[in-house]
């Protein structure tokens, strides 16, 4: 009788936030397109943000599917319906919601416990997760969602701490052993890393994440070896990881359905967004979005309208609904009537890769947060970069001084997420950096060089190129470890 094998059955277990809910479904859809039968865990009201895309991916007959657990929000001391970063509203609610996420170790134990898989694919942040697979004798997989470049710089000032005798937070020092002479500023450090703070839980969780690295299977990229052969080679041989780049993980969406509900329900509609997109010239809009968590003051958000406006391009501006303030306040007056046509507001939710796939953009301000600057990768949009928080300023170096797709706006101090920024990002600041990037001959050298790296970018994932070749060989390995796998 003809026994089929069964297939690796792999548990994804994304951190509950969309920047790493994406790419997450994305890397699940593309495991179960290549044979696996894909789970992907998750609570109750983060299902719905992909719930959709992975109903039409089961009509297709792939076998992946949702498993929901409790998210601990009483245990943790939150109020219920927070469940998803973007719904932080202040720190404090923040250290709670790192709480109840360090409690989603027991329900996974007990999903393991249950589903038996043949892998564990977990996110950075649930180091724990590493000696959860242990115990049952599974491979864990750390999904890390950023750029080997932004891991080699982290890797470096973790071990050498180069800023240490210097005392000013605007010395430029260079960033040690790393190739590339890159250098930065203490003010562009994450407050974690800068400061000796005693106890500090973030640093904790910083160096447990490392810790989980090094003691797991490997480690999951969303990038491609031609986009930082450097920081690949670096990451592998000299900090000494096993890692696979898959990426970029947003081409396996291939139907505008799965592009426009990408991560969210948009708040415009997709046909009336490309119908506005397709009225414009090639190359000629500005697009505007600092991802689904970073927040700006009024007073900022003000000053990047003053200078949208001045830099007389046509434009579409994401601006994120943070509180119940008067939404207006920050418009400048008449802002949106003078504007008419020639700029598009979004206040939400933006279908974003569908706008940065569409020949009438061609820049993009970002906060440089690893998916959105991949995404504009994919797309070989030219980058005006804003970085924030977290690995931002490092992936800004790679995009300004080792690629050369993009111009800063001069962003100068790491802020940690929900506290107010001691500097404003002049209009004059933003009005140089948007038309560096959209007119004249510096402009073309950018966008000729964007556009050989969208090349490259479709090749990596395509049958032989080098992410889909690494795919097969991660799929490969874990198929002989598995005792119940595929040979
Ligand atoms: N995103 C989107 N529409 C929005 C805001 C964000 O589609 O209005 C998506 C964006 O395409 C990216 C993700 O959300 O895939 C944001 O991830 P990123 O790493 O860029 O930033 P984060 O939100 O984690 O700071």
């Amino acid at each position: 009788m003809d026994s089929k094998p069964h297939p690796l059955h792999i548990l994804f277990c994304p951190h509950l936030a969309h920047g790493h809910l994406i790419p997450t479904t994305d890397m699940a859809r593309l495991f179960a397109r290549q044979g696996v039968k894909a789970t992907i865990v998750t609570t109750q009201l983060n299902a719905p943000f992909f719930s959709q895309i992975i109903e039409r991916e089961r009509k297709l007959g792939i076998e992946i599917d949702i498993h929901i657990i409790k998210f601990p929000s009483a245990e943790a001391g939150l109020p219920e319906g927070i469940e998803n970063i973007s719904s932080i509203t202040s720190r404090e609610m923040g250290l709670k919601f790192f709480k109840a996420v360090s409690l989603l170790q027991q329900p996974l134990e007990q999903i393991l416990e249950e589903c038996h898989p043949n892998c564990l694919v977990a996110d950075a942040m649930f180091p724990w997760a590493t000696e959860v697979a242990r115990k049952l004798g599974i491979p864990r997989l750390v999904f890390n969602g950023t750029s080997y470049f932004a891991l080699s710089v982290i890797d470096s000032l973790l071990r050498y701490e180069p800023w240490k005798n210097i005392t000013s937070d605007y010395q430029p020092f260079e960033v040690p052993g790393i190739p590339g002479k890159i250098k930065m500023t203490k003010l562009q450090q994450p407050v974690e890393l800068r400061e000796s703070i005693v106890d500090d839980k973030m640093k904790v969780l910083m160096h447990q994440v490392l810790e989980s690295e090094i003691t797991s299977y490997g480690v999951l990229m969303n990038s491609f070896q031609e986009l930082e052969p450097a920081y690949v080679e670096y990451y592998r041989n000299i900090v000494g990881r096993k890692t696979w780049h898959i990426g970029p993980l947003s081409l396996c969406n291939r139907n505008t359905e799965d592009i426009s509900q990408r991560g969210n329900a948009a708040s415009i509609d997709a046909v009336e967004c490309l119908r506005w997109l397709d009225s414009k010239k090639h190359n000629s809009v500005f697009y505007i979005c600092f991802g689904s968590v970073s927040w700006f003051s009024a007073a900022q958000l003000n000053e990047i309208a003053k200078g949208l406006e001045a830099s007389g391009q046509d434009f579409i501006w994401v601006v994120r609904k943070v509180n119940n303030e008067d939404e207006e306040e920050w418009l400048p007056e008449g802002f949106e009537e003078r504007l008419k046509g020639k700029g598009l507001i979004i206040r939400g939710w933006a279908p974003q890769v569908l706008i940065l796939d569409h020949e009438a953009v061609g820049g993009f301000m970002t906060h440089c947060g690893w998916n959105s600057t991949l995404e504009s990768i994919t797309a070989g949009v030219p980058m005006v970069t804003w970085p924030l928080s977290n690995e931002q300023f490092y992936n800004e170096k790679l995009v300004t001084e080792i690629l050369r797709v993009g111009i800063g706006v001069g962003a100068q101090e790491w802020s940690r997420w929900m506290e107010k920024r001691k500097f404003l990002v002049t209009k004059e600041n933003i009005i140089k950096a948007v038309t560096q990037l959209m007119v004249g001959e510096e402009a073309n050298d950018i966008r000729s060089r964007a556009s050989a790296l969208k090349l490259m970018a479709k090749r990596a994932v395509e049958e032989g190129g080098s992410s889909h070749s690494d795919l097969k060989a991660l799929l490969d390995g874990l198929r002989l470890n598995s005792p119940g796998g595929e040979q």
